[in-house]
């Protein structure tokens, strides 16, 4: 519990949320039954309980979402109902909705649903003692509104620039590792799912290691660079490559059958045979390709190719070795 507190930001936010209304909106509830304001009561308990009911739909299903969109509706509109209903004092309420409605939901939603509630208290109206207090409430609310989304807006700027250098290989700026992990995992459901042939070939420089001895790392860094440049260009769109780690590269194929494969694979080893080059001559690729087989898991999957890129190494390098198949290549 606690690290999923830790670890989604939105569901600490709805959290919060269901904690101050519990705390802070009951005593409330009560005093206003006992004093026999039963509207104002009944406003309070159903915000009380729809607030509660999408915290727990937040934890149940994980769809914090949603349930962040609903809830910032339910404290906008009954922050705007109490107001309406209880009066002045009921419109401070709205200070805490506007700032917290751009963490439950996105920072252009929540302007608007901001813009929307104070609005809907100026066509009311009721709740004022004069329009000079009106207009003062207006125009603190927006400022309020205005310093959140700029708040709003920044914080999710970067969490999306962070997301993007977390999955991204600064040296070549294709996609690492960890993006793969997910790419395969949804390549191999997909396949699975819809019957589609998809492959992977596992790339790794033949004696990579000399170059870098040789020539220093700065040549190495630019042979992985022309690498990657030589491959996207010789591959479709639809054809997803990473970075493995070191010297290793994974290039995803969905939708090529087994015939394809071939061709597509032998050709790009041929390319880069040709045309990839070091200051000591040539660079060649070794591949070990494999299929998805229904049923199996990505580890299985990659295991496969694995033992072929090994089987690749074995019998000389630049060659191509498909799973389950004997040395093919040069
Ligand atoms: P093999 O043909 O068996 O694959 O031999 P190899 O020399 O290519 O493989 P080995 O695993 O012995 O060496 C890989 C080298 O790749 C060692 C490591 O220093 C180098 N390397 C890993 N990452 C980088 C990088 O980002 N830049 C450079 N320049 N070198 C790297
Ligand atoms: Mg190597
Ligand atoms: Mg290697």
């Amino acid at each position: 519990m606690l690290y999923r507190l830790k670890t989604d930001f939105r569901l600490s936010i709805i959290t919060l949320l269901g904690a101050s209304a519990v705390l802070g909106i009951t005593p409330f509830a009560v005093m206003r039954f006992m004093q026999g304001n039963v509207l104002a009561g009944i406003v309070d308990t159903t915000i009380l309980l729809g607030i509660t009911s999408g915290v727990a739909y937040a934890w149940i299903t994980g769809d914090t979402r949603r349930s962040g969109l609903i809830l910032a509706i339910i404290a906008c509109g009954g922050a705007v109902m109490v107001g309406a209903v209880v009066g002045e004092p009921g419109l401070f309420w709205l200070y805490p909705c506007l700032v917290t409605s751009f963490f439950l939901t996105s920072p252009r939603i929540a302007i608007v649903l901001n813009i929307a509630s104070v609005v809907a208290l100026i066509i009311h109206g009721g709740a004022f003692s004069s329009e000079l207090q009106m207009w003062s409430f207006a125009s603190t609310a927006l400022v309020v509104s205005a310093c959140a989304y700029v708040f709003a807006y920044r914080n999710d700027d970067q969490r999306r620039r962070l997301e993007h250098l977390a999955t991204i290989d600064p040296l070549t700026g294709i996609k690492n590792r960890r993006s793969m992990d997910q790419a395969l995992l949804y390549a191999a459901s997909s396949a699975e799912r819809t019957s589609t042939p998809c492959a992977l070939a596992l790339l790794d420089i033949d004696h990579f290691k000399s170059i870098n001895d040789q020539y220093g790392h700065g040549v190495g860094d630019t042979v992985l660079s022309e690498l990657v440049a030589m491959i996207e260009q010789n591959t479709r769109k639809t054809d997803q490559l990473f970075r493995y780690g070191g010297e290793e590269f994974v290039l995803l194929l969905p939708g090529v059958d087994e015939t394809d494969l071939r061709a597509v694979v032998n050709n790009l080893q041929q390319v880069l045979r040709k045309y990839m080059k070091s200051p000591g001559g040539p660079v060649t690729v070794s591949f070990g390709v494999a299929s998805f087989k229904a049923g199996e898991s990505v580890d299985s999957w990659l295991a496969r190719a694995d033992s072929a890129l090994y089987r690749a190494k074995d019998s000389g390098r630049d060659k191509v070795v498909f799973s389950d198949i004997q040395a093919l290549g040069a």
